[in-house]
């Protein structure tokens, strides 16, 4: 019994500067995390690579061809954000792939986490915001075909609408989609959840906690799922540039604790997945992801001592 994380040196595959992606967070979380003792090097695992078929599972082989041959129109890779180059896309695929790893692990020991993920932009036919495949998508159709899941809750509270699984999963039944975002902020043009619930600017903890509250237990019992993945971006932080919402740290804190408690109540597996976290100060985004980690390794494997 451990806490499994999904790792890989090319997770650091660093991107030209100009954006305002903050890839440094995939190092400093690791490093952290080894530094104080929450974890060590044994909880680390290094994720396969998501194959031609695993990525049509999801994409259109339209899409995977441009991406393949590095022939996306201009247009479209500046959708994305990244200078498209062929390491953005392998690395998008061992990230893919270690999301569908992490839901294997948590089954068996109820919570794993991938220190990348979320990419919840990338549709079956294009990728926006940052993203480039739709990893827990793959990974949801992954379990789905392999029969290793029936039932999939995608709990997304990224402060940005998951308008790319909205639009992948509106067709199919056994996963539902809850995404908590800001009304007023990207996309624009939303795409229809299962469930979409918006946000006014400047939410603080005590209301956006409440609504969880009056929410998650709900759709749990309503909707049964024997898997949960669950977006942990930090871009709800007051501090974030792009969120606009206002949690404190504690708040964000609270929220996956919240999360990872219903989850472990009702005994249903859950793979966290990181997404967004664009604080102007890295340590803030840093310390805000490294919660989530250490709530995880708490909550599911910390020996009682009494
Ligand atoms: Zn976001």
């Amino acid at each position: 019994m451990m806490l499994k994380i999904a790792y890989s040196d090319i997770f650091r595959y660093s991107v030209p500067e100009k954006h305002r992606f903050p890839m440094q967070k995939y190092t400093m979380i690791p490093e952290r995390l080894l530094a104080e003792g929450t974890i060590n090097s044994g909880n680390f695992f290094a994720p396969a690579r998501l194959s031609e078929d695993e990525i049509l599972t999801t994409h259109t082989p339209e899409y995977w061809y441009q991406l393949k041959t590095q022939t996306l129109p201009r247009k479209e890779a500046r959708a994305i954000g990244f200078e498209m180059t062929p390491e953005l896309v392998e690395r998008g695929r061992y990230i893919a792939h270690a999301t569908y790893e992490c839901a294997l692990y948590a089954q068996q020991y109820g919570v794993a986490m991938n220190v990348a993920g979320g990419t919840h932009h990338a549709f079956a036919d294009h990728g926006e915001g940052f993203c480039v495949f739709n990893d827990v998508c793959i990974a949801s159709n992954l379990l789905l075909n392999r029969g290793q899941a029936q039932r999939i809750l995608i709990v997304d509270l990224d402060v940005h609408q998951g308008n790319g699984n909205a639009s992948i999963m509106a067709n199919e039944p056994r996963v539902f989609v809850f995404s908590m975002h800001g009304a007023k902020n990207y996309p624009f043009r939303k795409q229809v959840s299962d469930l979409d619930i918006e946000l006014d600017n400047d939410t603080g903890d005590v209301e956006y906690l409440q609504i969880l509250e009056d929410t998650l237990p709900r759709l749990i019992h309503e909707f049964g799922p024997d898997m949960i993945f669950y977006q942990s971006a930090v871009d709800v932080l007051a501090t974030d540039k792009l969120g606009k919402l206002s949690l404190t740290i504690e708040g964000c804190k609270a929220r996956d604790e919240y999360v990872l408690q219903q989850a472990k109540a009702g005994n249903i597996p859950v793979a966290i997945v990181m997404g967004g976290g664009y604080s102007e100060d890295i340590e803030e985004v840093v310390e805000a992801h490294c919660n989530t980690f250490r709530l995880a390794q708490q909550l599911f494997f910390a020996e009682s001592v009494d």
